[in-house]
C-alpha cells in the first residue's frame, strides 16, 4: 500500500483488496488537516500514520468516519485526533462500543448489516480474538452539512443519499474539486449479494451531477472521474427495477 497524492493537498492511502482495507484520505490545510476514514484496525490506522511521517506529513487534527462499517471506523482506537461523523453513525458506533464483543454479538452485528457477510472473512482475519475489539464513537455529531476551513481550503463534510449504508457521507474539497465518497456509490451488501435502491441512488445521482469535481476517491475502487463514477451509476440504475 503506497501513499499517493493527486496535489498538493489531497492524498490517499491506497487500499488493500485483499485484506479488503479500504483508502484512507488526507487533506493538508494551512492550519489543520484532515484524515479521511480511520482504518479497519488500530493497525491500519497507525500504518496510515507512519507513511505520513515519512513523506513530512503533519498527523491529522480531525478524522470524518464516512460510515460505521468496520472496514472504516474500528482504527478510531489508535487515533489522537478529533473524530466526525453523522448522527446517525455516531449513534451505531455507540452502540457498537457498548457491546461486549463475542461470538453472539458478532452474529447480532452480522444480522444488522454493521459487518457484512461478504466482509466476514476479513472481519475475522483482522479480529481473531473478538475479545480485543475497541470500538470508539466519534467525538462530534452533525446533521446535514459541516463546511469546515482547514486554511487555504475546505473539507465540506456532507450526509449523501446511498444504497450502501443510511449514515453516508462523503467529503468535498471545493478547491480542489475532489471529492472522498467512502463507500456512498457502493452496492448494499444483503446476505451474500448486493443489491442497490432505486431511490436512493436516483438522489446520488443527481447530487453528483449537480457538484463541481473532477476527481472522486472510492474507498475500494480507487480514483474516478466525475463521468466515470456517473456511468457506473447510470449502468447500476439501468438494471435496478
Ligand atoms: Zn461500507
Amino acid at each position: 500500500m503506497r501513499l499517493k497524492n493527486l496535489s498538493d493537498r489531497i492524498y490517499f492511502l491506497e487500499s488493500d483488496d485483499e485484506k479488503g482495507l479500504p483508502a484512507l484520505g488526507y487533506i493538508k490545510g494551512e492550519v489543520f488537516s484532515m484524515m479521511v476514514d480511520a482504518g479497519a484496525t488500530p493497525a491500519h490506522a497507525a500504518l496510515f500514520i507512519a507513511h505520513l511521517g515519512e513523506n513530512g506529513l503533519q498527523e491529522p487534527v480531525f478524522t470524518v468516519v464516512t460510515h460505521h462499517h468496520w472496514d472504516h471506523a474500528y482504527g478510531l482506537s489508535a487515533l489522537e485526533t478529533i473524530s466526525i461523523s453523522c448522527r446517525k453513525c455516531a449513534e451505531k458506533l455507540q452502540m457498537l462500543s457498548d457491546g461486549e464483543w463475542d461470538e453472539a454479538f458478532l452474529e447480532k452485528q452480522v444480522k444488522n448489516e454493521a459487518v457484512s457477510v461478504l466482509t466476514l472473512d476479513n472481519f475475522r482475519k483482522c479480529y481473531p480474538d473478538l475479545s480485543e475489539i475497541e470500538v470508539f464513537s466519534t467525538d462530534i455529531a452533525f446533521d446535514g452539512e459541516m463546511n469546515m476551513d482547514l486554511g487555504g481550503c475546505h473539507a465540506v463534510v456532507k450526509q449523501i443519499p446511498s444504497s450502501h449504508s443510511r449514515d453516508c457521507v462523503a467529503v468535498y474539497v471545493p478547491e480542489e474539486k475532489v471529492l472522498f465518497i467512502g463507500d456512498g456509490a457502493e452496492s448494499a451488501h444483503v446476505g451474500r449479494n448486493i443489491a442497490d435502491d432505486r431511490d436512493e441512488l436516483i438522489a446520488l445521482q443527481k447530487l453528483l451531477r449537480n457538484l463541481d469535481f473532477t476527481k472522486c476517491i472510492r474507498s475500494h475502487k480507487g480514483v474516478m472521474s466525475k463521468d466515470e463514477i456517473l456511468r457506473d451509476i447510470a449502468d447500476r440504475l439501468s438494471e435496478v427495477i
